[in-house]
């Protein structure tokens, strides 16, 4: 249900790339419950000690999916912004897009020292931002136990990569290229 929720615009928003829209899924009161239930589920039943204390989402669809996520655990919410929205002080870090940089920010005081944080986005693709967000996350003193996404792109590595920097990740479903 939730994969085919999902619409695809070929070519958007450059030819060759297969925009995969979640604004669909959102919309369907039962995919979208079903996404939030299938990201929780990991978490839901967790002992007080391994408890997620914070999600961190990345704007904008990160936000949509992970204050759901934060309100079903019990947990406060982190927005990971684009540079220059956030008022109070923050700490920032470039990233590569496809062509050229991208900058993305956290209030320093986001977090407390140790805070267990659960990072989610809709979709990973290279990982780039992720990555980016995973060290901003670390550079605040956070703890970043997993990461979460409802759409992988595995031909693009991003998942692999932070894999490979031993962090768990949850993704729903999956399509080919990009
Ligand atoms: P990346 O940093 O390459 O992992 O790209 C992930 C970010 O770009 C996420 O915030 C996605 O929302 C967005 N994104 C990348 N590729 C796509 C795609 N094919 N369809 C929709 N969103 C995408």
């Amino acid at each position: 249900m939730i994969e085919h929720s999902i619409r695809t615009i070929p070519d958007y928003p450059k030819p060759g790339i297969q925009f995969r829209d979640i604004t669909t899924l959102l919309g369907d009161p039962l995919a979208y419950a079903a996404a939030v239930d299938a990201l929780v589920a990991p978490y839901a039943a967790a002992p007080a000690s391994a408890r997620i204390v914070k999600v961190a989402g990345i704007e904008a669809r990160g936000f949509i999916l992970g204050g759901a996520v934060a309100h079903r655990l019990g947990a406060g919410f982190v927005p990971v912004r684009k540079k220059g929205k956030l008022p109070h002080e923050t700490v920032r870090v470039a990233y590569a897009l496809e062509y050229g940089t991208d900058e993305i920010e956290v209030h320093r005081d986001a977090v407390a020292p140790g805070e267990r944080v659960l990072l989610v986005d809709d979709l990973i693709a290279t990982g780039g931002t992720a990555l980016a967000a995973l060290e901003l996350l670390r550079a605040i003193g956070a703890e970043v136990v997993a990461a979460a996404f409802v759409i992988d792109l595995p031909d693009l590595g991003g998942a692999a990569r932070l894999r490979g920097l031993g962090l768990p990740v949850q993704t729903l479903v999956a399509f080919p290229g990009h």
